[in-house]
């Protein structure tokens, strides 16, 4: 895979574009002033591997409660701005250290242009981004197909933002379907060195997101394109932040953990689900490249442990813990999987 190389973007403390990593992100399910819960959800996403976060903002108490959220968290902070452009100059006096707005539902262009004006004076960042549900009204009853009347949607911003003097930009431009969220940023991504955030808006609930978002950003970061990934679930960001790792982890663009474990079948003697899981709560705070596999039996139980870094496998009646490809102990199944766990807290 050859990534395109984009151009960089300094976000916070974080690179993004070029060949810098391709950064995580989730979104907080708590307003800024909510300040103790948005603040401990994001700590719980840090821990969890989120590179940038981003939150909404509905109004001058939110904005006005960046700072304090600023001093709370450690990793760059985007705020999600609609309707107000006040709000997104607010929250950049707050200290924010990107904005994301859809300049289509951001009002006159004069609003516009004094929300990028106080972007370029501070050096902010703004991802503008547009869904299949905010397409800019120019286009919208054009006889163009859903993904032409987005990308002449974002070309028509870009523009402006440019035209104004914006070139600190990322860009997204996420649709509700797989299909047509990989066309989509295919013609965006030929068209512009900008630095693209991925995601497919609106995605659904855990199982069906994950394996939508998966498709279409698994062959999008297979082409070298996206610098930035979000997987939209309804439900708990932390799964949001998991499913993106396994996603680059998968096309070997991230370094966590790996954990193999056997689908079970009528050959399995132990709950072998459970320890799959205490192993991989144990997983959780790793970030380096390692295989661990647990493994139900004798069929490809051996073969898959002695080819991962560490490995356990219930091999006639006794746990096997192997190091390496070593057998480093043989006894009761409990005892193997906690001399692995002890093993993995070296990788913390
Ligand atoms: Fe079944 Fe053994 Fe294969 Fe696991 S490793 S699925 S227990 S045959």
């Amino acid at each position: 895979m050859t990534r395109k190389l984009t151009k960089v973007i300094k976000i916070g403390n974080r690179y993004l574009g070029g060949d810098n990593p391709i950064l995580i992100q989730s979104m907080s399910t708590y307003l800024p002033r909510d300040i103790d819960n948005c603040a401990n959800e994001i700590l719980k996403l840090e821990d969890a591997g989120c590179d940038i976060i981003r939150v909404a903002v509905k109004d001058m108490i939110d904005a006005t409660m960046i700072k304090e959220l600023k001093k709370r968290i450690h990793i760059p902070l985007v705020a999600d701005i609609h309707f107000n452009y006040e709000l997104g100059i607010k929250s950049i006096n707050s200290g924010v250290d990107a904005i994301r707005f859809n300049p289509g539902n951001i009002g006159k262009n004069e609003s516009l242009k004094a929300l990028v004006d106080k972007a370029i004076s501070t050096n902010t960042p703004v991802r503008i981004g547009v869904n299949s549900g905010s397409l800019n009204p120019k286009f919208k009853d054009s006889s163009l197909s859903l993904v032409d009347k987005a990308v002449e949607s974002l070309k028509h911003y870009v523009s402006l933002c440019e035209e104004y003097g914006l070139t600190n930009l990322v860009l997204s431009i996420k649709m509700s379907s797989t299909l047509e969220t990989i066309e989509a940023y295919e013609k965006i991504s030929a068209l512009y060195d900008y630095p693209l955030h991925l995601g497919v808006t609106e995605a659904g609930l855990s199982d069906n997101a994950i394996i939508k978002t998966s498709i279409a950003l698994g062959k999008l970061l297979n082409e070298g394109i996206g610098d930035t990934i979000r997987v939209s679930i309804t439900g708990d960001p932390i799964r949001e932040v998991t499913s993106a790792k396994s996603i680059l982890r998968a096309l070997n663009l991230h370094d966590s953990p790996d954990l193999i474990s056997c689908p079970t079948c009528g050959r399995t003697e132990i709950d072998l689900e459970y320890y799959a899981n205490e192993v991989q709560k144990e997983l959780e705070g790793i970030h380096k490249n390692i295989k661990v596999a647990v493994m139900g039996c004798l069929v490809n139980g051996p073969g898959e442990a002695k080819e991962a870094d560490l490995g356990v496998a219930f091999i006639t009646g006794h746990g096997v813990f192997f190091k390496k490809g070593e057998v480093i102990y043989s006894g009761t199944i409990d005892d193997a999987i906690n001399k692995l766990k002890e093993e993995l807290k070296q990788y913390k």
